[in-house]
């Protein structure tokens, strides 16, 4: 049995004429060995070599490609140490086109920021082909770091790259055209530009030859064989795998070459989507899990002791988390709300349902400011709430709230801890040094993970040595950042989602707005001041905590900057991303804010008169404890903080946030940052201070804020500027990367992937029916994760 896949993966390069020893270490470095790999290194982009356009019909604002050859190039460095290369080219290929008659070639110039080896690259007269979109520039043409491809020095002797053959759809009159070359391999058609490894020293074409006969090979032995059947594709608007591996390289067209992209792409969504599917129910088998009681009444008598109704949202959100708490199984399930949706009130209806009977939960925060202010606001919510106990005379006793933290005192850890071995403990606040912990649990049946999405296979399985007599715990996380759903479906596959879609009533939207003069910003301190007098509560957020150092981050992950500064983001257009790259070499220089200094000056300048504070994460606990207890309760007007009020911090009457360089932040980190205020009725704003600026992702973010309050929204955005590869973190690894599918575009591919891996799945639980399927599955998918698939 030939037919399949694998068959690929099985024959090395070096079978393949041509390849031999040198060029096998050079496709090494891209990562290539086998067929498979060549078949699926599948090209950068595709260059329509029957639109190739002079420098003289470049036309400003609109994509075209040149061949050129440089004249001239230099580097240098700019202000704050990125540098610039520069080169300009005139048109290759002899005639030059029309400006060649009047002495002087018209000459385009191209640059590239922060990528020095361009010098090396772009010598005096090497030829090039050059993809962008051509700005004004010194009365002349440039393109900001377009797509470049050297021409060999072989096809240059040929003439094989030269000039065009017909008039690109843009360009109608046929006079403005290059002069038509006679032949050549490429031209004529959509040409395959592969991802060049600068180190591998192969060309493109090179690349192109070997898949050529790679897919030669593959079609002897029928290894394009279709693991869907002819109806299945039908149904799914699919083109045959064969069809999409040929037109994926070498297309006729740009319909057949998105025909191909589109298969592909269901392919890798649909391995991906059946591991992920195959793995959850694979983990539901082998657990333990606790079937918690759904009789008594203790919730209902919390939701009736709240202060407000809840929201319909909030209701199905527990309702959906009761049903899988009773079920055996233990529950794995994202909480997905906005900031201020409400989600710690779902949380505890879900940890007093393990309560009532007779488990203990855990609710574990990023941070120990939350984990004290949680502690604080759980204890006010449940307040005379309580629980059969049979050791008391009259039978009851309060619900049992404690905090553990590292600066819990020694005698005082030593009650919780005997507490929560004997189950007199019902809630466990704390951070997740919970886990790594000696703390044992007498009866742990809920966990709620807070803030933080990102709560992985490890964790969970050092929850169950924590459960009650070694049953998996059930898990609630609860995310920091909402992310759209089928995206969801991809990151986080293997969890139930749960969408908190509607706030409380009665907010009063924030008003966002971004500072960028002296002017707004004189009149956005008198606001801050305004609001004070009022008696309400300000934050003020810098970047740093001391002058010059590293920025901040709540909970220590890479900090913003680093994604910001980018030149070319996905979605962007090209000119954009360079005019950003420019203004943020331009700005690395700057001076940013640091909340010991900010304090002062504020105290002594635009806040004279207010009570001021100061929060950050080099402070030791017991002081950040007090700060924060002070503002909560008044005694401090303005906080000036760092990101460590990121997240979670709840105080309703703060009605105003001045986020100072306010373009150093991600957008999650600023719509965290606004969700502090604006948590009651009162009015409220956010200030986000940053300098003007156009085309720089800064720049969009800040639009974005300013746009919108809705969380999903500001995460589509986000998915747009920074690309998927940071949202699939994890997932992106070895052959089962997507490579071709997105989670921006392809939403319709996804859902349909996931419910036919479902589908399949609940008749073919081990895919023993589909055998050519389960071998690709154990192709693609990582080692350790196969052998977990197919224990049996
Ligand atoms: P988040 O989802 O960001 O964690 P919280 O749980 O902190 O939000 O809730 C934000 C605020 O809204 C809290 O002060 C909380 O008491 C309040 N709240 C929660 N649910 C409701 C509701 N149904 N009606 C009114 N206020 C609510
Ligand atoms: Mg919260």
């Amino acid at each position: 049995m030939s037919e399949r896949l694998g068959r690929l993966a099985e024959i090395p390069v070096t079978e393949l004429k041509g390849v031999a020893k040198r060029k096998a270490q050079a496709l090494e470095v891209l990562e290539i060995t086998s067929l498979l790999d060549l078949v699926m290194y599948y090209p950068r982009r595709w260059s329509d070599r029957t639109a190739m356009s002079t420098i003289a019909q470049l036309v400003e604002g609109v994509d075209a490609s040149v061949h050129g050859r440089v004249v001239s190039s230099s580097a240098r460095r700019l202000r704050g140490g990125k540098v610039m290369v520069q080169a300009v080219l005139v048109d290759a290929g002899g005639g030059g086109g029309a400006g060649a008659a009047s002495g002087r070639s018209p000459r385009l110039s191209v640059v590239f920021f922060n990528q020095p080896w361009r010098a090396g690259q772009l010598g005096e007269d090497v030829e090039v082909v050059v993809h962008g979109r051509p700005t004004a520039y010194r009365g002349g043409l440039q393109m900001a770091s377009p797509q470049l491809d050297v021409v060999p020095a072989a096809q240059v002797a040929q003439g094989e790259l030269s000039q065009a053959t017909r008039p690109s759809p843009e360009l109608s009159s046929p006079e403005l055209c290059a002069p038509v070359p006679k032949t050549g391999r490429h031209t004529g058609r959509i040409v395959p530009i592969y991802p060049l490894s600068e180190r591998s020293g192969l060309a493109s074409y090179e690349i192109e030859n070997y898949v050529t006969a790679a897919l030669e090979v593959a079609d002897s032995e029928s290894a394009f064989a279709d693991p869907l059947s002819v109806q299945r594709c039908a149904e799914l608007g699919l083109v045959s795998r064969s069809k999409a591996f040929h037109d994926i390289h070498a297309p006729s067209s740009w319909v057949d070459r998105d025909a191909a992209r589109r298969r592909l792409a269901f392919d890798e969504l649909w391995r991906l989507q059946v591991a992920l599917v195959m793995s959850k129910r694979a983990a539901m088998a082998a657990s333990r899990g606790i079937s918690h009681a759904a009789s008594g009444n203790l919730v209902d008598r919390f939701i009736a002791s709240l202060p407000f109704a809840l929201t319909d949202a909030q209701r199905r959100a527990i309702d959906e988390i009761v049903i899988d708490l009773v079920r055996p199984y233990p529950m794995h399930r994202l909480l997905q709300g906005d900031v201020g949706a409400g989600k710690t009130v779902v949380a505890l209806a879900s940890l007093l349902v393990a309560v009532q009977g007779g488990y203990q939960g855990a609710l574990m925060v990023p941070t120990e400011v939350l984990a004290e202010q949680h502690h604080v606001s759980v204890n006010r919510l449940l307040t005379e709430l309580t629980v059969a106990d049979e050791g008391r005379l009259d039978g009851r006793r309060l619900v049992t709230v404690e905090l553990l933290t590292s600066r819990t005192g020694s005698a005082e850890r030593e009650r919780i801890v005997t507490g929560l071995a004997s189950g007199t403990v019902d809630v466990l606040v704390g951070t997740q040094a919970l886990l790594t912990d000696d703390v044992q649990f007498g009866a742990l049946g809920l966990v709620v993970v807070d803030e933080q999405h990102r709560f992985g296979v490890d964790q969970r399985a050092a929850l169950r040595d924590k459960g009650a007599s070694h049953h998996d715990p059930d898990v609630l996380v609860m995310t920091a950042t909402p992310i759209p759903r089928t995206a969801a479906m991809t990151v986080y596959g293997d969890l139930d989602v749960t969408e908190l879609s509607e706030l409380p009533p009665g907010r009063t939207p924030i008003q966002t707005r971004w500072i960028d003069d002296e002017e707004s910003e004189v009149q956005m301190w008198e606001h801050v001041r305004a609001e004070v007098a009022k008696g309400h509560r300000a934050y003020v957020v810098c970047p740093l905590v001391h002058p010059g150092e590293q920025q901040e981050n709540a909970d220590g992950a890479q900090v913003v900057d680093a994604e910001g500064s980018q030149a070319a983001l996905p979605g962007m257009s090209g000119s954009g991303a360079a005019a950003g790259a420019q203004a943020e070499a331009a700005d690395a220089a700057r001076v940013l804010r640091a909340a010991t200094e900010e304090v002062e000056r504020l105290g002594g300048a635009e806040l004279v008169g207010c009570r001021l504070g100061l929060l950050h994460g080099q402070m030791r606990a017991v002081d950040k404890e007090r700060v924060m207890a002070e503002f909560r309760d008044g005694a401090i007007d303005v906080l000036v903080a760092t990101t460590v009020i990121e997240v979670g911090v709840d105080v309703a009457s703060a009605t105003v946030i001045v986020v100072e360089d306010a373009d150093r932040f991600g957008i999650a980190q600023l719509h965290q940052l606004r969700g502090r205020v604006g948590r009651g009725k009162l009015a409220s704003s956010c200030y986000l201070l940053a300098p003007a600026s156009e085309e720089t992702p800064a720049a969009m973010r800040l639009r974005a804020l300013e746009r919108t309050t809705d969380g999903f929204e500001l995460a589509e955005v986000d998915l747009e500027l920074r690309g998927e590869g940071t949202v699939l973190g994890i997932r992106q690894n070895g052959r089962n990367e997507l490579r071709l599918a997105s989670l921006r575009t392809d939403r319709e591919l996804i859902v349909r992937a996931r419910s036919l891996a479902e589908s399949v799945l609940d008749r073919d639980p081990d895919l023993s029916e589909h055998p050519r399927f389960a071998e690709e599955l154990r192709l693609f998918v990582r080692d350790g994760d196969a052998a977990y698939l197919f224990k049996s």
